[in-house]
């Protein structure tokens, strides 16, 4: 079953589309101090191995914002400088060539400030991402609301958004982030009735790469099965390239993007007469970094196995003495027991070949 998408506006980082039908957009920030530009973009280089389209840095100050050309021109991603209430940095990264600031309009002072950079990113076609934080509110809203609510993120996003509408500037993008899972979902599902902006989902300090990914997974997922969301960043304490693969994990258990592998694989019973558990991880490590969208399946036994994983496009169901290789439910080979993901992983990578050839063709 297929999730309907709300339909937003488009939104254009560079040459990545945020919303309208476009696919959702996997991100992630760099953890390296940006005024190293080499060491930044060896880290952007690698999460665009991984798939990460879209690479956001931190600009806290002057030293970070004049390394912004280098990285810039070095990325084979659009970059997103991440700028808190200094206008001067938000001009120097527009005029370093950014192709999205992270700013909110409300923090940069007066409005003179606002129109300066508003105007700049204009005349550059470059996108402002308002992304307001529990953990940031303003006073007067903490005020009026107690603590942070959904209401009081979503005011505090719209009145970001009516600055930036007042200046005729529509090239938005809105994120709402908060550690709390029902504070975060609800939030956004108000801000999703509300405006006609892309809308960049997370859920800010999720935790290290297990349990932030189950965080991440359920808040994020909860949304995207509503139709909510054009891009997101799963935050991990945890090297970025996790938070890459993380993404594209959830994106690919909805079923709304198809890059690289997705392994299918049974919890294992009492049918099962090989190390599974084992087998399964060494077939995910050797064949997780593909960029393939592939179906994998390893299963415990031969007799369920295949019918259980109809869905793979190719998968091992493993026997007493040989395992059985199937392609979509159907059994086309044996394999020896000896070596088996060896020899697994060297069929997938033959099926992916000819497949390849296959759509090559005119
Ligand atoms: Fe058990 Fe076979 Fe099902 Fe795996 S595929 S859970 S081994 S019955």
């Amino acid at each position: 079953m297929e999730i309907t998408r709300r339909l937003t506006d488009t939104v254009q980082a560079g040459p990545v589309s945020m919303g309208g039908r476009h696919p959702i957009v996997v991100q992630s920030m760099t953890n390296t101090r940006t005024e190293d530009a080499a060491a930044t973009l060896a880290q952007i280089r690698r999460l665009a191995e991984c798939g990460c389209e879209i690479a956001r840095v931190a600009v806290p100050h002057l030293e970070a914002a004049n390394s912004l050309a280098a990285i810039v021109k070095g990325s084979p991603i659009p970059v997103v400088a991440d700028i808190h209430f200094d206008h001067r940095l938000a001009l120097a990264a527009l005029e370093a060539g950014v192709h999205k600031l992270r700013i909110n309009p409300g923090n940069i002072g007066s409005a003179a400030r606002v129109a300066e950079v508003v105007n700049a990113a204009r005349q550059r076609g470059v996108p402002i991402r308002i992304g307001v934080n529990a953990g940031s509110l303003g006073r007067e809203l903490l005020r009026k609301y107690g603590h942070p609510t959904p209401e009081a993120l979503v005011e505090s996003a719209l009145s970001h958004v009516r600055i930036l509408q007042d200046l005729d500037f529509h090239a938005i993008v809105i994120s709402l982030k908060a550690s709390d899972i029902p504070l975060t979902v609800a939030a956004y599902r108000q801000l999703a009735e509300q405006v006609p902006y892309p809308l960049h989902l997370g859920i800010t300090e999720a935790g290290t790469a297990y349990a932030g990914t189950v965080t991440s997974a359920i808040g994020i997922g909860a949304l995207l099965l509503d139709g909510i969301g054009a891009t997101i960043r799963v935050s991990l304490t945890a090297p970025p390239e996790e938070e890459v693969r993380a993404g594209f994990a959830i994106l690919k258990a909805l079923g709304l993007r198809r890059r690289g592998p997705r392994f299918i694989s049974c919890p294992s019973c009492g049918r099962t007469a090989v190390d599974l558990i084992g087998l399964a991880n060494d077939i995910e490590t050797a064949l997780g970094g593909l960029p393939d969208p592939v179906v994998i399946a390893v299963m415990g036994c031969e007799v369920n196995g295949p019918g259980e994983a109809a869905e793979a496009d190719i998968g091992l169901a493993c026997g007493q003495k040989a395992s059985l290789l199937f392609q979509k439910g159907k059994v086309v080979k044996k394999l020896a027991n000896a070596n088996l993901a060896e020899a697994f992983v060297a069929e997938v990578h033959a099926f992916l070949a000819a497949r390849r050839l296959e759509e090559s063709r005119p």
